[in-house]
């Protein structure tokens, strides 16, 4: 479809006022288009082409809504860092509604709206820099084959927004299948709402379970929680395997659907430190690489208690039990696949812990390591490899190669497909904070090329691109820890 025959509807709003409140966005002055998505677009339903239309730039900040959009703040609550907060909301975004195409429905949340009800201290607007940051990240992990929220356009502005520095405010709008947090059940469940929450349930199975629409509340509650579980440790083991770290994993951030939601100081791994902390003010590690799968299910558990309301202790422990071996599944046929085997074994597990060990201790960087290993044909020198580790690992590098030798033996095939299929698994494109920040500083200086070279790469992360080597390079030295904060 074209976009003059684009038309929202609107669910969520229509659930009634306990959900949240209808606020209209407060527009900038003069909007200027940054990048429109193609590929979203054609997600939607909507003709590519219309990319250029330069009626995106009204629309993306606020300033003119499209037919059928009812722009509404959601309410919700959640733990942040541990602690219940019941102030929480879209403090500064905004739901305009979905749009239908085919089976898929998706849902158009215009981000640095403006202040509403729910912003706090906030000043409900967003900077150019997080805007870029979340949309390259959705791009980026969308193009990993990780389930996430993406975004339609950025629109920036010359109003300036004050953070640790003047910056400039920009609006992005983000795209997902739904935007119900663990932390809307939670707002429920905690204010004693039980017949909103049990509305809400109903609402989220009808959407994405409609084998259990029909049930009573509580068998619903537990095809929700069966579901939600599923779906996280899916994502999780993905993040694990592909060397992603969230950075502010609160219950506010958690998508009921599984998508990787609400990007701040998020960071792919460059070097292999397990215990990689992104977020600057994350002093403690909570949310450190490695805590993910225990946040994950910590907060998991968050929202089991609040459907306590409806289902019994024990069969809440029994859902909330099935998501550490789905997690240890889906990671194992991830590392199987980065590591190019076709049949699972006993000691694959080990196999693969060793290499970690290995990578921690070299501190070598994750991406490229498992890039080199995908053009690895058994041959010595293993020069490539050997290049990533510093010369004391190199015994350690040739102990685990003569492991791997024998497990690829034992697996059988050839090296020439097995290559092909692991060069499919391992990137060669991720989007390291270091690039990121020089998209980034372009952008402020007006000059979006590299914005685009970065955003269309991470889209086929896989594929060589040999005219772009620059950007697969490992990071400098001070590219490497980059503080990335939460003030966004
Ligand atoms: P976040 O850290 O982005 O996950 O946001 C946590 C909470 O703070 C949510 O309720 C946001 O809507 C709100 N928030 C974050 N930034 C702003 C802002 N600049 N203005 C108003 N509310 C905000
Ligand atoms: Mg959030
Ligand atoms: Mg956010």
């Amino acid at each position: 479809m074209k976009l003059s025959d684009v038309s929202l509807s609107h669910h969520y709003a229509s659930l009634g006022d306990a959900f949240g409140t209808p606020v209209s966005p407060t527009p900038f002055a003069h909007p200027k288009l940054i990048h429109v998505n193609p590929a979203v677009l054609e997600q939607l339903g909507i003709d590519p082409a219309e990319a250029d239309n330069p009626a995106w730039a009204e629309i993306g900040a606020g300033a003119k809504l499209l037919p059928g959009s009812r722009p509404f703040a959601m309410k919700y609550t959640g733990h942040q860092f541990g602690v219940y907060n019941p102030e929480l909301g879209d403090g500064r975004a905004l739901l305009l509604g979905e749009v239908q195409n085919g089976e898929h429905s998706w849902e158009l949340h215009l981000k640095g709206a403006g202040k509403t009800p729910y912003s706090r201290f906030g000043d409900g607007r967003a900077v150019l820099r997080s805007t870029i940051r979340e949309y390259l990240a959705g791009e980026a992990l969308h193009g990993l084959g990780i389930r996430t929220t993406r975004a339609l356009c950025i629109v920036g502005s010359d109003e300036p927004v004050t953070r640790e520095r003047i910056e400039s405010g920009a609006m992005l709008i983000r795209v997902a299948e739904s935007h119900v947090r663990f932390g809307h059940f939670e707002y429920f469940f905690y204010t004693r709402q039980l017949e909103a929450l049990q509305k809400l349930i109903g609402y989220v199975c009808e959407r994405f379970l409609p084998e259990a629409k029909s049930l009573p509340v509580a068998e619903q509650a537990e095809a929700l929680l069966h579901f939600t579980v599923a779906r996280t440790a899916e994502l999780v083991a993905a993040w694990q395997a592909v060397g992603f770290a969230h950075g502010v994993l609160n219950t506010d951030n958690m998508s009921i659907i599984g998508d990787t939601f609400d990007f701040g100081p998020y960071g792919f791994l460059d070097d292999y430190e397990p215990e990689f902390i992104c977020n600057h003010s994350d002093h403690t590690g909570r949310y450190a690489f490695e805590q993910q799968p225990g946040v994950a299910l910590w907060n998991l558990n968050a929202l089991a208690h609040s459907l306590s309301a409806f289902v019994s202790a024990e069969t809440l422990k029994d859902c909330l039990e099935e998501f550490q071996p789905r997690l240890v599944d889906a990671y194992a046929a991830q590392m199987r696949a980065k590591l190019g085997l076709e049949q699972k074994e006993d000691g694959d597990q080990q196999l693969c812990a060793d290499l970690l060990q290995l990578l921690a201790d070299a501190r070598a960087d994750y991406t490229l390591f498992f890039r080199a290993l995908a053009h690895y044909r058994g041959e010595r020198p293993a020069a490539a490899l050997q290049e990533l580790i510093p010369e004391a690992q190199h015994d350690a590098l040739e102990a685990w190669l003569h492991h791997y030798d024998q497990r690829l033996a034992r697996d059988g095939g050839d090296s020439r497909s097995r290559n092909r299929a692991m060069l499919a698994a391992n990137p060669k494109f991720i989007l390291r904070n270091y690039l990121a920040q020089r998209v980034i500083e372009a952008a402020e200086d007006g000059d979006y090329r590299p914005l685009r070279t970065l955003f269309t790469l991470l889209q086929s992360p896989f594929d060589e691109h040999p005219e772009h080597e620059t950007w697969a390079a490992a990071p400098p030295e001070s590219g490497k820890h980059m503080p990335i904060s939460c003030s966004s």
